[in-house]
């Protein structure tokens, strides 16, 4: 039947001798939306009319058999027992390392126990872990505390509490177990709570940071763009920044062009990013890309608001993960996951969790020493870095490091690249960081949207020189804006990037910005990117480069609107008014006030298209 509903193009791997689960429907539906788009919506039905008919024809009900363990528990429990004993007789170990040798025994047990589970129940046609695998209902650690065994759970603050579970609840957990167990089951249903509200705060900051992305222009003509490897997917519906190929610069990338520019032997190209897009405001159509729509962003359409909920909605769904976690822990090394990290990196918190130590000058690393309470003291040049105990060192003596370079395999502060990289670098960063961490937590690859994020998230300079500007010293300012007005030194020549190491840049050149100091890495990434000459100056542009955390991009904005919709309203309202450039411009990049007013929103037609703004 599934075979009349679904084309044989379709089906391509799928085995017709084995059930098809969640992981082959997907797969199909997949192959439907890509290969014949418009046939989705009938074929998608027919899916779920046939599911809906075959539960209602074959009756299926839980039987006593289906608690039954699937697995030998005596036999597992005398094995366990054996090693229990042989840790607590050890004369060698202290009352703590018994307690993290158990630890650790049960943690192995746990982190296998799930898959292990569901492979012998499924075996044997128990219908618990049939509804597991069809994906209707629960997952594998779900399966495992009903019919195996959970053996370690974790307190409220998600440490081991190191009392076995032993028991299942189908064979009903004892006293010690089920309070041992109620701990993370509490900590659970509370952090779904804190999560949804953190998540939802989060996406709402996105949200305001990113507002001001509007399409203002089709085309800003920069040749800017940034590098990527051809086979990534998300590569998709960008525009090509040089010509690449044989494809001519600006050609929109589609898997069938992909797939010519790598059998090309090409492997890394440019493409045209909201990074790097050098519209006055907002952002232009061809930076943007394709996007939802399936063509090029028209006028007005806010890319920055769809970009912010395409990213806050999967969010909200990874910090509920928590909740089906349920407290029980796996054997993974403890590290910051989650939507922890992904605020954290949003956020930039001045302690920042699991933060790497970052060489705050360039220089050779000249002595490394144990520190005293534990960790490293690492010397770049004469300058003393601590690196703390949990993190491994990824350099050595004798390491060429550059200013913002990390010490140890801790997380990088966004923080620390803009201030020691610059913005450009500054954004990259964001956007791989970013983009990593979706990965590692199961939420979809989102790059796209994420540049246009960081694009959004990184652009803030406070001004120290007011002669290359048309701002005033100490004002915290819109970067790209900042970059529109930017006087270059008189002193600025055009250069080889590998001649101009210690020199500012005068000129964006590929994601770098404006006074970026050039850098011996620097300079290579722009000679593999075919950047041979490059505008630089002795002198430092007249800014520095600041990471605004998001909470505060609301209220650094000019727009009365804006600041209304954002944190600490009372006192950027006041200060932007006492300082004079409080604006609430109906025409302006902010989609605000057009709703405040209800005019000129979704009016595209009558929107002159050389009018910037709504
Ligand atoms: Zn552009």
């Amino acid at each position: 039947m599934f075979n009349s509903i679904v084309p044989e193009v379709h089906r391509q791997g799928l085995d017709p001798n084995k059930p098809i689960e969640t992981k082959a429907v997907k797969q199909v539906l997949q192959s439907v939306a890509d290969g014949d788009p418009d046939r989705y919506k009938n074929i998608s039905h027919a899916i779920l009319n046939l599911g809906s008919r075959a539960a209602l024809q074959t009756e299926s009900s839980l039987t006593l058999n289906d608690l039954r363990s699937p697995i030998d528990k005596t036999k597992l429990m005398t094995e366990v027992d054996a090693q229990e004993r042989s840790i607590f007789s050890n004369p060698n170990l202290s009352e703590t390392a018994k307690k993290n040798e158990l630890v650790k025994l049960y943690g192995k047990l746990s982190s296998e126990m799930p898959e292990a589970i569901f492979k012998a129940s499924y075996a044997q046609g128990n219908r618990l872990s049939n509804m597991v695998a069809s994906g209707a209902r629960g997952n594998k650690s779900q399966l495992s505390s009903n019919i195996g065994s959970d053996w370690l759970v974790l307190d409220q603050n998600d440490n081991p509490i190191p009392i076995p579970i032993k028991h299942n609840y189908a064979e009903g957990l004892e006293s010690a177990e089920y309070f041992g167990s109620a701990y993370g089951t509490r900590s659970g249903l509370v952090s779904v709570k804190l999560a949804t509200a953190d998540s939802g705060f989060a996406s709402k900051q996105l949200a305001i940071a990113a507002s001001d992305l509007i399409v203002t222009k089709l085309d800003c003509g920069t040749d800017r763009g940034i590098p990527v490897e051809v086979g990534d997917g998300e590569n998709i519906g960008t525009l090509l920044a040089r010509t690449t190929g044989g494809y001519a610069a600006g050609t929109i990338l589609t898997a069938r062009t992909l797939k010519a520019i790598k059998d090309d032997g090409v492997k890394n190209m440019l493409v045209r990013s909201p990074i790097t897009c050098q519209a006055e405001s907002g952002l232009c159509a061809k930076c943007s890309g394709v996007r939802e729509r399936g063509t090029l962003p028209p006028l007005l359409d806010n890319v920055g608001l769809a970009a912010s909920s395409a990213i806050g909605e999967p969010l909200s769904q990874g910090a509920l993960s928590a909740k089906h976690k349920a407290g029980v822990a796996g054997a993974q090394t403890r590290r910051v996951g989650g939507f922890k990290a992904i605020n954290a990196l949003l956020q930039s918190p001045e302690i920042y969790p699991d933060g790497a130590p970052v060489a705050t000058q360039d220089g050779v690393v000249t002595k490394i020493e144990a520190a005293p309470q534990g960790g490293h003291h690492v010397y770049v040049g004469d300058i003393k870095h601590y690196a703390p105990l949990q993190q491994n060192l990824i350099i050595k003596s004798g390491s060429r490091l550059e200013a913002g370079d990390p010490l140890t395999n801790g997380v990088v502060s966004p923080a620390d690249v803009v201030k020691y990289k610059g913005i450009g670098e500054g954004r990259m960063h964001l956007l791989k960081s970013l983009r990593q961490s979706f990965i590692d937590n199961g939420l979809p690859d989102n790059r796209r949207n994420i540049e246009v994020l960081a694009r959004a998230a990184v652009n803030h300079s406070t001004v120290t020189d007011p002669d290359r500007t048309d701002y005033l010293p100490d004002e915290v300012v819109h970067h790209s804006a900042l970059e529109n007005t930017y006087q270059p030194h008189d002193d600025t020549i055009s250069m080889h990037p590998s001649k101009s190491y210690g020199q500012y840049l005068q000129k964006p050149s590929l994601y770098f910005t404006v006074g970026t100091r050039v850098t011996p890495n620097v300079a290579k990434v722009m000679e593999d990117n075919g950047e041979n000459e490059i505008q630089v100056s002795k002198k430092p542009a007249g800014f520095d480069p600041s990471y605004i955390r998001l909470m505060d991009h609301g209220s650094m904005k000019t727009d009365l609107g804006d600041q209304l919709s954002s944190s600490y309203v009372a006192s950027s309202l006041k200060d932007t008014v006492l300082s004079g450039k409080a604006k609430a411009d109906i025409h302006g990049t902010s989609p605000m006030m057009p709703l405040a007013y209800a005019i000129e929103f979704g009016q595209k037609s009558k929107v002159d298209p050389n009018r910037v703004g709504y």
